[in-house]
């Protein structure tokens, strides 16, 4: 079989939800955007209602009627885009909770679906998504007299407790919700990590889910092995792979494996990331291509059919350090041409 094998963990996902909901007294949500970062929606989120989870959050309504499909009726099915243009048909028939974000948003919903659900995402400060304090205030008490379900902001830099904006945050955020009798929600990973000040009635989970920092407690959910399509000897001076990127000193055995920049395998990784033979580092050597990787095996006695590139020894974000990113976009760009294997199933 010349792709890799992505195996996924689903009682270390369902164990790392279970320890993010007990670090709170709120609600813990799931959140499950980009294909459950990119561990597959409907798989994650059906382990997690398993697991206990009652609200789920996407991106986008399309993505809410994939994961509808995949749950059925009953968990709430949160959209942070809110409730754009042409969303109607798709939020009322899948039963998808909007989270407004403006005065047109909230216009356009009531227009559409005077009596469906949505919740109000506020910006407290980090001026992408939700409104402002005065455009809440303004309609505050239009928004708080129709089906209200939460009151949500999000944390800039939750992976920085001591980052003084996250207080301010906090403050803007108890400020404009002061008294509310709907539920409300601050904390994403970051922010159930800083503690009860942060967490209100409903958090929001992402990466910590999926093993990712900030949450360093958390049980690895992916492995990746690669396999190895072909074995060389080189001699000194002899290179590797397009711009002829790596120099052999002294002679050296190379294993070419099937997988690539297209597979997710980032390209500024070449030359930086490890692969795994058991618990032994070999490192990249020379460029990644679209569709193979080139290793330095010589130190190995034996060399295995397939190398881990994320496994026990290095995991999501330490890959990512090697290619200059975060460990969220390692997972968000898994390839879809990988076996993906699924252990623990529900
Ligand atoms: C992505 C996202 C989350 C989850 O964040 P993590 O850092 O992955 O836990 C929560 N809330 C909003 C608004 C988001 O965009």
């Amino acid at each position: 079989m010349g792709t890799g094998t992505l195996h996924i963990d689903l009682e270390a996902l369902a164990a790392n939800w279970r320890a993010l909901d007990a670090k709170s007294d709120a609600k813990t949500a799931a959140v499950v955007k980009a294909n459950g970062y990119g561990l597959d929606a409907g798989t994650v989120a059906k382990t997690l209602a398993y697991a206990g989870a009652r609200q789920f959050f996407v991106a986008v309504a399309e993505e809410g009627v994939a994961l509808r499909e995949a749950l059925g009726e009953g968990p709430q099915i949160n959209v942070f885009a809110g409730h754009m243009a042409g969303d109607a048909a798709l939020l009322r028939d899948h039963d998808l909770t909007p989270m407004l974000n403006s005065a047109e948003q909230f216009a356009r919903h009531r227009d559409a679906l005077p009596d469906h659900a949505y919740g109000v995402q506020l910006d407290s400060g980090m001026n992408r998504l939700g409104m402002e304090p005065a455009e809440w205030a303004a309609l505050r008490g239009d928004l708080l007299a129709g089906p209200i379900t939460l009151v949500m902001s999000h944390l800039a830099c939750a992976d920085e407790p001591d980052h003084p904006q996250n207080a301010d945050q906090l403050r803007q955020f108890r400020d404009m919700t002061q008294g509310l009798s709907t539920p409300r929600s601050l904390a994403a990973t970051g922010g159930i990590l800083m503690g009860k000040d942060y967490h209100f009635d409903l958090t929001r989970p992402g990466i910590g889910l999926y093993g990712g920092f900030p949450f360093t407690q958390a049980q690895a959910v992916v492995r990746l092995s690669l396999p190895v399509v072909q074995l060389r000897d080189l001699e000194n001076g002899e290179t590797v792979g397009y711009s002829a990127g790596y120099t052999a000193k002294g002679p050296r055995k190379i294993a070419t494996l099937s997988a690539g920049y297209a597979d997710g395998l980032i390209r500024a990784m070449g030359g930086k990331a490890m692969l795994y033979a058991g618990s032994t580092a070999c490192q990249l050597a020379g460029r990644v291509s679209m569709d193979l990787l080139t290793v330095d095996v010589t130190h190995l006695d034996e060399v295995p059919d397939q190398l881990d590139i994320l496994g026990p020894h290095q995991n999501v974000d330490q890959l990512a350090d090697a290619a200059g990113t975060i460990g969220y976009e390692i997972l968000t760009s898994l390839g879809a041409r990988y076996n993906r294997e699924y252990s623990g199933e529900y």
